[in-house]
């Protein structure tokens, strides 16, 4: 996909582009608003043009970068593989984790989005003992066996599967240096735990309490049979 600044026609897109969108979600098309004007570029020379987009689906401003490929004398050529200045913020329902707990997924899971991948290993240690300090204290077995259930269901190698478990549960020294394909592993790893632990747990006790209800309702309202009053009838 070519993408020009025209001497006369302004920005020039050879085809629509579509992304995930990192505010609403959706896989939507991005709409040009703004580009560097050509004058500007052909002055400047810039290596990198910063260009303004909008989602089609939510109409959030969507910020990307582009290296400049050609300054030709009636229009400069970008290079197709725009990068994205925002990044995607992981997803989770915070709403249902404890107060300690909530802010410090938080910004261990911001630390994954900004490629920090250290600085994320060690929050994940963080934020693993201090949700396992909120539970009872077979909960840290609970989540090694999850863990290694996940692990072993996404045939994850036992060097990742290793580092990631080390990362998590180890009591002592520093959390290991990983890689950014491990990171990825951890990332979905954690989000698991924290879900199974609070999420799905308190999505179920509510949905059981619920059908428990109703189920006390609909027995109370059935009117018992009075042997007596049909023996008197008989
Ligand atoms: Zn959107």
């Amino acid at each position: 996909m070519s993408l020009y600044v025209n001497k006369n026609k302004g920005f020039e897109q050879a085809e629509p582009m579509t992304r995930e969108c990192p505010h609403c979600g959706a896989h939507a098309q991005l709409l040009p608003v703004a580009a560097p004007s050509f004058d500007v570029l052909a002055q400047t020379k810039p290596k990198h043009a910063g260009l303004l987009f909008r989602c089609a689906a939510c109409n959030e401003p969507r910020f990307l970068r582009a290296a400049v490929r050609s300054i030709g004398a009636e229009r400069i050529e970008l290079a197709p593989n725009l990068v994205e200045v925002e990044r995607t913020r992981e997803r989770f329902q915070y709403a249902y984790l404890p107060d300690s707990v909530d802010q410090l997924l938080r910004e261990t899971l911001d630390c994954y989005s900004l490629g920090a991948h250290n600085a994320f290993a060690t929050m994940c240690r963080r934020t693993t003992r201090t949700a396992l300090r909120t539970l009872d204290g077979t909960a840290k077995r609970r989540w090694q066996d999850a863990l290694r259930e996940v692990l072993r269901v996404c045939e994850v190698d036992a060097v990742a599967g290793n580092t990631v478990e080390t990362v998590l549960f180890a009591d002592e020294g520093d959390p290991p240096t990983i890689t950014p394909d491990e990171a990825a592993v951890l990332v979905e790893a954690i989000k698991d735990l924290f879900y199974q632990s609070y999420v799905r747990t308190a999505k179920l006790r509510a949905a059981m309490k619920m059908r428990r209800f109703f189920a006390g309702e609909s027995l109370s309202k059935v009117t018992p049979i009075d042997r007596s009053d049909r023996r008197e009838l008989a």
